[in-house]
């Protein structure tokens, strides 16, 4: 096998191999190696000092090694001929030699090996919406340090002379040339905004994949003098940008385990269950989900992002949506709405799998579907359908994920405790500023 997997490294003329990782946060991380190191790495990995990685290790327990997932191999489409290079992601082993528990991949791997013994396979197609915006050029004169939309576009917007057209080409190229499979990109519905989905599969592969688009998207922006970012809610007054989760639980053999031709929504009970299990935990896993202060600008109502604890069947202010399902009964599905870019993908779905395995353990039932538009319900109405509200702050959303021990342990206690002190820390920083709005609103009057 490896005699075989060298081979195809050296047919495809690669001379560097970034061994790649990701950090509790999310950030990517990444160490080289010159291609002729690949086989040593494959058998005995290769050592790093995992104490100068956010939550990894403490000093005194440093030594960590990164052992390659040959299955993640990709020649980096946008590497030069004479220095191409590829990519593995990387899981990462303690000293001892057993996978760390301090790390975002092995926290899912955890959660699907659990799904596993319980007889499913965890499907998820993420959604990831992004900005482009200029990166010089004509400055925003009122707020200078505000970002640029580097177009005028709209939602499914169309025109053949539009950069953002040959922008999104090149995006899809690459993913494509890195084993992605693109289903379809579209112009999003603020001007600047775009998504490009990729075609669903095994939460793992889908988290690899929502890291490695990250990146991909961000190269070929800055290849066109623009820069894409993931912020949730970059602008005031207009949409952010969603990481909507298109989840689903198959069986060993491959049969969709969400559908049933007899149900009025043609869901079984185990998807209701599923359902309300992530109904129940939705405060805490917006902690995970939407992890930053910015976040939580996003998650307010009027711009088809949630802000209630609700499901419903096509209702796009729904926190958990059911999409209508075309002919491929497979493809049945729910749809969580509140995870946004920002997230760590690893730490999301394993969470997200966590909260609905809890609601099939404990056979629960969610309520009965909303089908209004929640952002017209006052208080009143919130509270006579007993509907609930996600955090309004990364704050609360923390206060939550610290009472939700089914999403604590889905982390473990390791990365929960780096996860909540970093983010009380963020939100601590946060706190003390004194923002625009502020100094619009109270200095001269107070
Ligand atoms: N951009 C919206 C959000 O923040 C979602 C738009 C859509 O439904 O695709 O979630
Ligand atoms: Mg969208």
């Amino acid at each position: 096998m490896a005699g075989s997997f060298l081979k195809q490294v050296e047919q495809d003329g690669v001379q560097f191999v970034s061994l790649q990782f990701t950090d509790v946060m999310g950030t990517i991380k990444s160490v080289t190696i010159p291609v002729g190191r690949l086989e040593d790495a494959l058998t005995e990995g290769v050592w790093f000092d995992g104490s100068s990685i956010q939550g990894f290790a403490r000093i005194y327990e440093s030594d960590l090694v990164l052992m390659p997932d040959v299955d993640t191999y990709r020649v980096l489409p946008w590497s030069a001929p004479g220095r191409r290079r590829a990519r593995i992601i990387c899981d990462v082993h303690g000293a001892g030699g057993e996978p760390s528990l301090h790390v975002p991949r092995q926290v899912l791997k955890r959660a699907l090996a659990r799904a596993g013994a319980m007889g499913y396979t965890f499907n998820v197609g993420p959604e990831l919406e992004f900005f482009l915006f200029k990166r010089e050029g004509e400055p925003n004169n009122d707020h200078p340090t505000r970002p640029v939309p580097h177009d005028v576009g709209g939602y499914f917007d169309f025109s053949p002379r539009d950069e953002a057209q040959q922008v999104r080409s090149e995006i899809i190229l690459a993913l494509e040339a890195l084993g992605m499979q693109v289903e379809s990109s579209h112009h999003e519905v603020a001007t600047g905004q775009h998504e490009i989905d990729f075609r669903y599969a095994d939460a793992l592969t889908s988290a690899d994949n929502a890291v490695t688009f990250k990146y991909t998207v961000r190269g070929v922006a800055a290849s066109h003098g623009l820069y894409a970012s993931f912020m949730p809610k970059p602008i005031f007054g207009v949409n952010g940008s969603g990481m909507h989760t298109h989840q689903s639980l198959f069986d060993e053999e491959g049969t969709n385990l969400f559908y049933d031709d007899d149900d009025e929504h043609k869901l079984t009970r185990l998807a209701y269950s599923f359902i309300a299990g992530q109904l129940e935990h939705a405060r805490a896993l917006s902690a995970v989900l939407a992890p930053t202060v910015n976040s939580y600008k996003r998650l307010t109502p009027g711009y088809e992002a949630p802000a209630y604890i609700c499901w419903a069947q096509l209702n796009r202010s729904s926190l958990i949506r059911v999409p209508a399902l075309g002919m491929e009964t497979s493809a049945t599905r729910v749809e969580l709405r509140c995870p946004d870019p920002s997230t760590n993908p690893y730490l999301a779905f394993a969470v997200m799998l966590a909260a609905g395995l809890d609601g099939i353990e404990r056979n629960l039932v969610p309520p009965p579907p909303v089908n209004e538009d929640v952002y017209h319900f006052d208080q009143c109405d919130l509270e006579e359908r007993a509907i609930g509200t996600l955090p309004g702050t990364l704050a609360e959303a923390l206060d939550a994920l610290e009472d939700d021990e089914v999403i604590q342990e889905a982390l473990g206690p390791s990365i929960t405790d780096t996860f909540l002190r970093a983010k009380r820390a963020e939100w601590g920083e946060y706190r003390i500023q004194v923002t625009d709005w502020e100094l619009e609103r109270y200095l001269m009057g107070a």
